[in-house]
């Protein structure tokens, strides 16, 4: 086994970066920190492309730093651990979420498994980590983790598949969980792009009665196979009239601005619908449609640690990865733009083993 030393120097690193704002994504050499006593050295396999990094790329929400190295869906294998790693060793399948550190308490009951709401998490990227740097994301060949925040990936699922669910996966499992999706719910989920089919593969393999809203028919066929009971077009008027109050959950992973009024007037009385998609302006919403039905309007992100696992072992369990197209590196600009098209079936997951290729 390889056995992370002390003082042993940074690790030569090469990875995907938009250089600046409006720079298209080049390859781009950098170091990692030198791996601690607690820290997991990962030999990067695959990493999915998500929506998020792209708003980020192009500085969408704001406070956006460059070099910029993208990426928090991330599949890959153990190549070193530290002396004081318990849990893992070389050769293990392992990923990485949105979130490299939190707040470390020692006692795993203050952490509350919501490490994400914490204002101390450190993201993957763009991000401060607590040494001062900018953290560097997925997008590159290797990360350098403390073993807290390393998830283990099932070993029947596929690592590039397996890539998506470390974003997309827990973004949907952990609001289905938390608003009780299961037999005798209808959930609806507004737009089927990566975290959509996540969502739908998800809601139906816990039990519930399962709806696709997307703007047109044209991805019908794929929806029903990927466990949609029903599937409407919002484009379609009639859509909004025939399924005035029919659901318990509604999840929106749209980040374009939509009519939030018109959608919660599909949920039933106490229904809920929660936001995932982040729009970067604000969204006017009418009160009548909360009001009239006692009806909730909720936000979620992503997931703790431990549910993130818990999402991993439930996929598992129940054989569940994202459909993607694999890519080489060099082609994730024009991936970008093909996502903003909605040109997606349905995570692009980058292969590393073409980042030194020409
Ligand atoms: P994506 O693959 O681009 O999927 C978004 C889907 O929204 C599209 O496939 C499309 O589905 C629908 N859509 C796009 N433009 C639309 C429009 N103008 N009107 C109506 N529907 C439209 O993106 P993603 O990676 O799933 O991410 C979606 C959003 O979630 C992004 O804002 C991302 O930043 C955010 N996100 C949030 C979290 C969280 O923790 N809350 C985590 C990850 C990502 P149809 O073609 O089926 O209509
Ligand atoms: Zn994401």
């Amino acid at each position: 086994m390889s056995t992370i030393t002390k003082n042993e120097s940074g690790l030569k690193t090469l990875g995907y970066a938009a250089p600046a704002l409006g720079k298209p994504l080049a390859p781009y050499s950098f170091e990692r920190r030198a791996p601690r006593a607690d820290d997991v050295v990962i030999d990067i396999k695959f990493c999915g492309i998500c929506h998020s990094d792209i708003h980020q790329v192009r500085d969408e929400w704001g406070g956006s730093t460059f070099p910029m190295v993208p990426g928090h869906e991330i599949a890959g294998v153990v190549s070193a651990v530290g002396s004081d790693v318990t849990k893992f060793k070389v050769g293990d399948h392992v990923g990485i979420g949105c979130f490299v550190d939190s707040a470390r308490t020692g006692d795993p009951s203050k952490d509350d498994n919501l490490e994400q709401y914490a204002s101390t998490t450190v993201f993957t990227y763009n991000s401060k980590d607590k040494d001062g740097s900018t953290t560097m994301g997925g997008y590159s060949d290797k990360i350098v983790v403390n073993e807290r925040h390393v998830l283990r990936i099932p070993e029947n699922l596929p690592l590039d598949a397996a890539a998506p669910l470390l974003c997309a996966g827990i973004t949907l499992y952990s609001p289905l969980k938390h608003w009780g999706a299961g037999p005798g719910k209808k959930v609806a989920i507004v737009g089927m792009g990566g975290l959509g089919h996540m969502g739908v593969k998800l809601a139906h393999a816990m039990g519930a009665d399962v709806t696709v809203l997307s703007q047109s028919l044209s991805k019908q066929e794929d929806g029903k196979r990927l466990g949609a009971d029903h599937y409407y077009a919002t484009s379609d008027r009639a859509t909004f009239k025939n399924l005035a109050s029919s659901f318990d959950l509604i999840l929106c992973t749209v980040s374009a601005q939509l009519d939030w009024s018109k959608y919660l007037g599909l949920l039933k009385v106490d229904g809920t619908m929660v936001l995932l998609g982040i729009p970067d302006q604000p969204v006017p919403l009418g009160a009548f449609p909360l009001v009239g039905g006692r009806r909730n309007l909720a936000g979620s992100m992503i997931g703790s640690i431990a549910e993130t696992q818990e999402m991993l072992d439930f996929c598992g369990k129940h054989n569940i990865v994202s459909d993607i197209e694999k890519i080489d590196a060099s082609y994730v600009n024009e991936v970008y733009d093909r996502v903003v098209k909605s040109d997606v079936r349905y995570r692009f997951v980058i292969d590393m083993a073409s980042l030194g290729a020409k």
